[in-house]
């Protein structure tokens, strides 16, 4: 299995090299090079097995010659041994035809564990192969962080800095990124807003004589590794509900594009997906590149579901990738645009494309805590901001088609905003209860490059 990049200009890399890369030297996203496929006897016969088997039937065909079949079962058996619910990723029903799936109870109690767990195996298994070292330097505004210091914290070939804004992420997610006790983890609270932690990532990414001396990896939302994980529970949900025998619809909060983008590869691979349904908050540039074809940057708005408010959707160019029939050149050219403009125009061959492969659908505040508040006395779940924006898109697209709403986030994370819509304050899982309790770690840092590389440097282990 070879990996080729949204762009055309980079060589093609192996699962592990394009995993341990992450953004290609081009500028562009790793895609495979040929997307796999399973027969619909295959998929019947994932009915009633283990998160863990689905998982290795599914990302087996990706991974190549990386790992062995015994190593990678493994690996996944490591991955999601620490979540909180036997069925890893369980489905419970919202009303006729709509169910919720609960991807929050991993380690930080959001969707982004299922990725991170698994690739922080896969990639403390290949350092150990190799005897190399790497530096993973993250930036976040909230759950990101988390996910990534749980997955890494002890490993013994990486050290993690991930860089937060100052302040302005709530205090779970602070108290899970500085109460870790392990040496390797460094949570950096830097003087900015998340812009300005992402704009000091990508500058580091971009000093390659640092990006050698340190080891420099990413693992944000843009690594295939993340991706593939993702694909997963698409089957694994569809399949509880009867497909392939029957068709199923996904509604997916999302953001960065990169958890829908994972439904659209589990439809590639055979999964009979009816719909797949892009939902945004306030911050809505993807519903509105898919009604008017163009996308354009506009502000961020600050809002009760953070961890989609977002300006630039990175993983839309795997998307658009194939919308133009796999021409790396003229991707390239609508990315440029982006960043020269702040704005391109989808052609109409592809925007055709976009819109028979996903619909859309946003959700204001007012109707994110209405949603929040409907569910607690419609069906006893209480919601999260961004699952509930998934519920509220999703009712537009009920049908005799059973519609799946990811539910991203443990409503415990958000207890604000969850307790300004449904009057309850959710409270942490016992397991995790005396997160308020644990002493906290963390440095301060001025939004300054130089002194980031710095402390970096010193604070690294070799
Ligand atoms: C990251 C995140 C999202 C958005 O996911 P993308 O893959 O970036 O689209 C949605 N909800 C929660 C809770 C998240 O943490």
């Amino acid at each position: 299995m070879r990996y080729i990049s949204t762009r055309g200009q980079a060589p093609e890399l192996s699962f592990e090299e394009a995993m341990m890369t992450g953004l290609a030297r081009d500028g562009g996203l790793y895609v495979p090079k040929d997307i796999p496929t399973l027969t619909a006897a295959e998929i019947a016969g994932m009915a009633g097995d283990s998160y863990e088997e689905i998982a290795y039937k599914v990302m087996r065909p990706f991974i190549g010659e990386t790992f062995t079949d015994a190593e990678f079962r493994q690996l996944i058996a490591a991955a999601y041994a620490g979540f909180g619910h036997a069925a890893r990723a369980p489905l419970v029903q919202l009303g006729p035809n709509h169910f919720l799936l609960e991807l929050f109870h991993g380690p930080t109690l959001a969707f982004k564990d299922f990725a991170m767990q698994l690739i922080g195996q896969m990639m403390q298994a290949a350092l150990a192969r190799s005897g190399k070292r790497i530096t993973i330097v993250g930036a976040t505004s909230g759950d990101t962080g988390s996910a990534a210091i749980e997955a890494f914290r002890g490993l013994s070939n990486v050290d993690v800095f991930i860089l937060f804004p100052h302040g302005r992420v709530s205090e779970v997610q602070r108290r899970q990124m500085t109460t870790p006790a392990e040496a390797n983890v460094h949570a950096l609270a830097v003087d900015g807003d998340f812009d300005d932690c992402q704009a000091a990532l990508k500058d580091m990414f971009n000093d390659f004589a640092f990006r050698d001396e340190v080891g420099l990896a990413g693992v944000n939302s843009i690594n295939w590794g993340r991706v593939l994980a993702q694909v997963v529970y698409y089957f694994s949900s569809a399949v509880s509900l009867g497909a392939p025998h029957r068709k199923v619809s996904f509604t997916v909060p999302t953001g960065n594009f990169g958890d829908i983008f994972a439904g659209f590869i589990a439809r590639q691979m055979g999964l009979p997906i009816e719909r797949l349904v892009i939902a945004t908050n306030l911050n809505d540039i993807l519903h509105r590149t898919l009604e008017t074809g163009i996308q354009k940057k506009e502000g961020v708005t600050p809002s009760i579901s953070p961890s989609m408010d977002i300006q630039v959707s990175s993983n839309f160019e795997r998307a658009l990738f194939y919308a133009y029939g796999r021409d790396g050149a003229t991707v390239a050219a609508q990315m440029a645009d982006l960043s020269a403009k702040g704005a391109f125009t989808v052609s109409q061959g592809a925007i055709d494309w976009l819109r028979a492969e996903f619909a859309s659908g946003r959700a204001s505040e007012e109707e994110t805590l209405a949603t929040i508040a409907a569910q607690r006395s419609a069906s006893g779940e209480i919601l999260c901001p961004h699952s509930a924006v998934g519920v509220k898109v999703a009712e537009g697209f009920l049908s005799d088609v059973p519609m799946i709403t990811l539910a991203t986030a443990h409503p415990a994370k958000f207890p604000d905003a969850v307790e300004r819509a449904s009057g309850i304050r959710p409270p942490l899982p016992p397991r995790m209860a005396d997160l308020y309790d644990r002493p906290e770690r963390v440095t301060r840092v001025a939004n300054d490059l130089a002194a980031l590389q710095t402390l970096i440097r010193e604070r690294r282990s070799r």
